[in-house]
This record gives structure tokens, C-alpha cells and sequence, in this order.
């Protein structure tokens, strides 16, 4: 039941859309992962690559620093060497001094001023340096840096050369010249050799050696001498100027570090992106539960509120499926056949259908049922009979609508039924009180014509006594005159006889009850009906009556006899009105009938009166309000009611007499439905 509603269908399109609205935020999570995922490998391998860049930029930074600290340091030494002699033999022992101290130092020469060598002292650490080669096949850098220190008086480097050493190995150098001066005298140079390659070892750190090549190279790439690990990657290398006077090394260092790989930082990234892709799905159930709990909460309150409102309903609720079967039921539907629950689901022929009428209700229900029933349903209910338990009749009105399940499919049928059976005592009860009222505002009126009855009859009657006084004592001697004469009398009886029995009958006809019931009549029928009654108020105070009807007269769809009384009540008020102050001659009655619009015939009432003032109009439909000491005030207020019944409307308008008692003017006024066609004329609107 909780799947049930009285909403309009779902269209599979909606139902699509409602899938795709849910499925899309999974859909940009997955997305937004895979994005944020590729994004964190990306960022996390440039990240490593500029770190592995960063350090061997620093690898290479330290070296060259390193290099230039012992090859000055080396130098110092040697320049040392300039303040001791030559000739002595301390010369050769400072010199080996230096070479044991400096192993980057392979050789020590002392040098004429025009440059042969006058003495050299080998590193105690190496074979001799020019073993295979002769020193002067190779002194060729050597000299051009002499010759520069000669001029600069400087300590110059001669660029780098190759010396072959035994087993086809050899060594990279570099030597530095140093001018020998004696007085001012050129005294000659101090040549040192130095391995470009103990340069680099010494620079590097062992563990720097593990991972970092370091190289002097040329400027095309070819490598002079190296020092630790073999062979670098090649992928992040620096490279560094040494700069010494006369000679710049460029120094290269390489790492053997290769590309961060891809795997290790896919598989970082995966877990982390797992991860966070799961914390992300923990918040999204977490709210999902959350508003689960809501909505069932809320689902909870409003059942309880429906089921309260069930409960209390005192109108019946009653569910059938598409074969008529009972589904539901609510208490007040209960209470109102007098069967419980039980009795009444799932019978497809309710208990509460009276025998005599259930192959008239379960025609009538397939019809509503049937498929073709199911596309007209009727807002404003029908009226039907149902039965209690205890066998009793009742009206009831149903209001029937579709029910709709919550995917939208027809799955029956919802009535709300209403129990009638009281509101029907009480409009026949209020219709015969109506009707009782109205027959005793009939006899008061009737009480009110007793002395101009008496008036009315007397003249016929006083006629008839001395007619017939006349014709006894004619008779006392009778003769063909008298008898003529009485012949005479007792036709005027007759006569008088018939007008009294014409007044009887006219107060007899306004009496006696008729059927109420609504017929097309012309009217002027109706005023001819009731102007002898009027004509017999009116005669009393010397009233005209006038008469406007058009020709040919209208016709009017009414209950006669109500409509006649309303009349009676209207022309007897206006002729009272008029009575005491309006001139004898403006004393005139005027009925008039109008057309007033293609549905509608409009009664005039118009007397020459005093009118009404303004604190009696304002009261003037109320029941029992009267200004007359022997009225009853019940007329008005009874007309404008069968005027309404009709589906007319009663209103008037009225002007107030003027000293003298003339100019004064009251018209009352009601309509009735115009009889065009008798289909038109059943439900026509005021206008
Ligand atoms: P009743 O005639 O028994 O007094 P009604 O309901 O017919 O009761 O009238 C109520 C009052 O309305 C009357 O007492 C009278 O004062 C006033 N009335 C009705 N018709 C007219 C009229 N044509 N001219 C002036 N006053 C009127």
C-alpha cells in the first residue's frame, strides 16, 4: 500500500532520465579518479626526475669546487719549492715531500731557463710517467704554459695530453709551469705533472663513487679522464668549468640513476588513488545512509499521520484492484456497513450490496471497471444504496478515482464513500416543514380575508334573503305576473347563489393543497387565477388594477399554485400599503410581465404606497418581521424562498411618499426560468 499514490503515471522516459541522474555522479568519480590518478604518477616522476637532476648538479658542483681546493693546495707546495736551491740536495727532498703528499702529483721537474730539464723526481706512488715515451717527444704544451708563465710571471697550466703508459694504458695530464727567478734573473721553471684522473678521485667521495661518474671532458664530448662508478645512465648529468690560469677543464658528472619508472609510481598512485576513491564512496554512504534514514523517518511519520488521518476520517474508504476485488478498507467504512475488515476484503461481491440490486451494481461496476470505463472517470460522484448488516438500506455517495502505483501503472480503483442517509432525513424533514409552514401562512392569510369573506358573501347573501323574502311574499298571491316575477327573483338567487359559491370557491382553491409540481403555463394564466382574490382585496379600498402583459404572453416553467400565493402575498402588501395615505385616486395596483432576457420572465408588483424606509428594508426578508399589528411576516421571506427554489431571484425597489401622500412608489419583482424548450428549460443560470 505504501507504494500507492493518485499521481499521474511515469513515462518510461522519466524513468530513464531519473536512472541517468543517478548513475552520473558514480560515473564523474571514476573519472575524476582516473584524472587524479594519472596526474599524481606524472607529478610524482617529474618530481623524482628534478630531484635526481638536483643532486647530480650537486655531485658536480662539490667536484669542481674540490678539484680547484687540490690543485691550489698542490700548488702551494710547489711554490714553496721556488725559495730552496736547486743545486742542494734539500731540493729533491722537499720535492718528494710534495710528491708524497699531493697523489695527484706524478712528477716534479726542475727546468734550465731555457727549459731542459735539470732534475726530476718521480711520485713514489707510480711507475716513472714517461717510461715508453721520451719526456721531450711530448713537451710541447709543457712549453707553450713556460712560455706563458715567463711572460705573466704566473703559474700557468699547459692543456691536458695523453702519456702512453706500458700495457696500452696511459695516463691524461696536465702540467704546471712555474718561473724560477734568482736576483731578478730568470733562473729557470719548476714543472709539475698532475693525473687529471687522481684529480677526479680525490674530488669524488666513496659514496658519491657508487653512483656518480665523474669526467673531465672536451668540448665534443670525448673524455679526457674519469673517476668512479664505470658508467653513468646518461639521463641526468651536469656539468661544471674548472677554471685555472691558462686552462679551463670542463667537468662532467653522471648518474647512474635511471628514469623513475613508471610501475612503481603506478602502483603508488593506484593505491593511493584506491584509497581516496574509497574514503570518497565511505562519505557518500555514509550520506546516503544518512538521508536513507531521513526519508524513512519521514516515510514513518507520514504513514503514522495517514493512518491517523484514516482513522479519523468519518468518510469510508474503500480500494478495489482492476477485478473489483476489496483491497482496503479504512474504520469509517467499517462502521458505516457495519462489517469489519475481514468480512470485507478480497470479496469481489461486497456484503453490503443489497440482494435485490447486486446484478444491477455488478453490471454498472464492469462498466466502470471494464478498460473502457478506466478513461472517463467522474469527478462528482454518484448516488447509490448500500446495506448495512442488519439489512437496512442506506443512500450513499461515492466519489470514485484511479489509483496509481508509484511506477506509475493503474492498478485500481479508490472510492471515498459518503453515508447520505442523514443528510436525506433532514432535507425531507426541512421539505415538510416547508411545506407545513407554507399551508399555514396559507390559512393565516386566509384568516387575514375572513371579514372581507364575510363582506364578499354578505352582498349575495343579503341579495339572496330579500330575493327570496320578495318571491314569499309575491307567492302569497299568486297570478301570472308574480309568477313571472318570482321566475324573476329565483334566477337572481341563482345567480347571487353562484357568485358566493365562486367566492367560496376561490378561497377553497387557494387553500386546498395541490401536488407540488413544476408545469410550462402561460402568465397570464397565472394572474388571471389569482385576480379574483386580489380584485376582492383591492375592491375594499377602492384600488385599480392594472394589467401589463405582453401578447402573446410568455410562458414560464413553475409550480403554479406556490407562484400564485407569492402574488397573492405581493398585491396584498401593495394594496395595504396604499390603504390609509395615498389620494384615492393614485390608489392603483399595476401587474406586469416582462420578457427580460431569452431565459428569463421578470412579475412586477408596482403600487402607489408609502414605500419602504431604509431600517424596514434592511429587514425586510426576515421571517416573522412584520410592521402590521395583525400580520404574521412570514410573507416575504416565503416568497423570495420559492422564487429561489425556481432559480429566480426576488428584490424590489421603492421611493418614499412625499407629504401629501403622493409620489410614492414600491415595486417588488421576481423572475422565472422562461419555458423556451423543455430541455433548455431544466437548468438555466440567473442572470
Ligand atoms: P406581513 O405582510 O405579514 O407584515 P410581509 O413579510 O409580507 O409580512 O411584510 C413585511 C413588512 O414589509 C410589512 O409589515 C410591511 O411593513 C413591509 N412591506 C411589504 N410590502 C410592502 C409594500 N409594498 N410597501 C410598503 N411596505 C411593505
Amino acid at each position: 500500500m505504501s507504494e500507492l499514490s493518485l499521481s499521474a503515471p511515469h513515462t518510461p522516459d522519466r524513468r530513464n532520465a531519473s536512472r541517468l541522474r543517478r548513475a552520473l555522479p558514480w560515473a564523474a568519480l571514476v573519472a575524476l579518479l582516473l584524472v587524479a590518478q594519472t596526474l599524481l604518477v606524472m607529478l610524482t616522476i617529474n618530481f623524482e626526475a628534478s630531484r635526481a637532476q638536483e643532486r647530480v648538479e650537486l655531485v658536480a658542483a662539490e667536484a669542481s669546487a674540490e678539484v680547484k681546493r687540490s690543485v691550489s693546495h698542490a700548488l702551494q707546495d710547489l711554490q714553496a719549492l721556488i725559495w730552496v736551491d736547486g743545486a742542494s740536495p734539500r731540493w729533491r727532498l722537499e720535492a718528494g715531500e710534495v710528491l708524497r703528499r699531493h697523489h695527484e702529483l706524478l712528477r716534479i721537474e726542475r727546468r734550465t731557463a731555457n727549459r731542459s730539464i735539470a732534475d726530476a723526481i718521480e711520485s713514489p706512488y707510480r711507475q716513472p710517467l714517461f717510461g715508453l715515451m721520451p719526456r721531450h717527444s711530448l713537451d710541447a704544451e709543457t712549453d707553450a704554459a713556460c712560455a706563458t708563465a715567463r711572460r705573466t710571471s704566473m703559474p700557468t697550466f699547459s692543456r691536458s695530453f695523453f702519456v702512453p703508459q706500458r700495457g696500452g694504458l696511459g695516463v691524461e695530464v696536465m702540467d704546471v709551469c712555474i718561473r724560477l727567478q734568482q736576483a731578478g734573473q730568470e733562473a729557470g721553471f719548476i714543472v709539475a705533472t698532475y693525473s687529471l684522473a687522481s684529480l677526479l678521485e680525490a674530488a669524488v667521495a666513496p659514496v658519491q663513487a657508487r653512483s656518480y661518474e665523474l669526467s673531465f671532458v672536451e668540448g665534443d664530448g670525448t673524455r679526457l679522464a674519469r673517476a668512479g662508478m664505470p658508467r653513468g645512465a646518461g639521463i641526468y648529468h651536469a656539468e661544471r668549468l674548472v677554471d685555472l690560469s691558462g686552462l679551463t677543464l670542463l667537468l662532467r658528472a653522471d648518474s647512474a640513476e635511471s628514469r623513475p619508472s613508471l610501475i612503481p609510481n603506478l602502483t603508488t598512485a593506484l593505491v593511493l588513488g584506491l584509497s581516496l576513491g574509497l574514503f570518497a564512496l565511505v562519505v557518500l554512504l555514509l550520506r546516503d545512509v544518512r538521508k536513507r534514514a531521513h526519508a524513512e523517518g519521514a516515510l514513518a511519520e507520514a504513514l503514522a499521520f495517514r493512518k491517523a488521518m484514516e482513522d479519523s476520517l468519518i468518510t469510508g474508504l474503500r480500494a478495489r484492484d482492476l477485478q473489483g476485488r476489496i483491497t482496503y478498507v479504512n474504520p469509517a467504512f467499517c462502521a458505516m456497513v457495519g462489517l469489519s475488515a475481514e468480512e470485507l476484503l478480497d470479496s469481489v461481491t461486497p456484503p453490503y450490496w443489497p440482494p435485490e440490486r447486486v446484478e444491477e451494481y455488478r453490471t454498472r461496476q464492469n462498466a466502470r471497471l471494464g478498460h473502457e470505463g478506466s478513461q472517463q472517470v467522474s469527478r462528482e460522484g454518484f448516488e447509490t444504496v448500500f446495506m448495512r448488516k442488519n439489512g437496512e438500506r442506506f443512500p450513499v455517495m461515492i466519489f470514485e478515482a484511479p489509483l496509481v502505483d508509484g511506477h506509475g501503472v493503474h492498478t485500481g480503483w479508490m472510492s471515498a464513500v459518503l453515508d447520505v442517509s442523514a443528510q436525506r432525513r433532514v432535507e425531507e424533514l426541512s421539505r415538510q416543514q416547508q411545506e407545513r409552514l407554507q399551508a399555514t401562512a396559507r390559512l393565516a392569510t386566509v384568516g387575514e380575508m375572513a371579514s372581507l369573506l364575510s363582506h364578499e358573501l354578505n352582498q349575495p347573501l343579503a341579495a339572496i334573503a330579500s330575493y327570496a323574502t320578495g318571491s314569499m311574499n309575491l307567492l302569497s298571491e299568486p297570478d301570472w305576473e308574480t309568477l313571472s316575477m318570482v321566475k324573476q327573483a329565483v334566477v337572481r338567487i341563482a345567480e347571487q347563489a353562484e357568485r358566493a359559491g365562486r367566492v367560496i370557491k376561490s378561497v377553497h382553491d387557494f387553500v386546498r393543497r395541490r401536488q407540488h409540481s413544476r408545469e410550462p403555463i402561460r402568465a397570464d394564466q397565472i394572474i388571471e387565477s389569482v385576480l379574483p382574490l386580489v380584485r376582492m382585496q383591492a375592491r375594499k379600498s377602492g384600488t385599480r388594477i392594472e394589467i401589463d402583459i405582453p401578447s402573446p404572453a410568455p410562458r414560464v416553467f413553475c409550480d403554479r399554485t406556490m407562484v400564485e400565493q407569492v402574488l397573492l402575498n405581493l398585491t396584498r402588501n401593495g394594496i395595504q400599503a396604499m390603504e390609509h395615505d395615498t389620494p384615492m385616486a393614485e390608489r392603483v395596483l399595476t401587474l406586469r410581465v416582462m420578457r427580460v432576457h431569452e431565459r428569463w420572465v421578470q412579475f412586477s408588483v408596482i403600487d402607489a404606497g408609502r414605500g419602504i424606509a431604509p431600517e424596514v428594508a434592511s429587514r425586510l426578508f426576515t421571517p416573522f418581521f412584520t410592521t402590521r399589528s395583525e400580520g404574521m411576516g412570514l410573507g416575504l421571506s416565503l416568497c423570495r424562498t420559492v422564487i429561489e427554489q425556481h432559480g429566480g431571484a426576488l428584490d424590489f425597489d421603492s421611493r418614499p411618499q412625499g407629504a401629501d401622500g403622493s409620489g410614492g412608489r414600491t415595486e417588488f419583482r421576481f423572475t422565472l426560468p422562461a419555458h423556451v424548450l423543455a430541455s433548455q428549460a431544466s437548468t438555466p443560470t440567473n442572470p
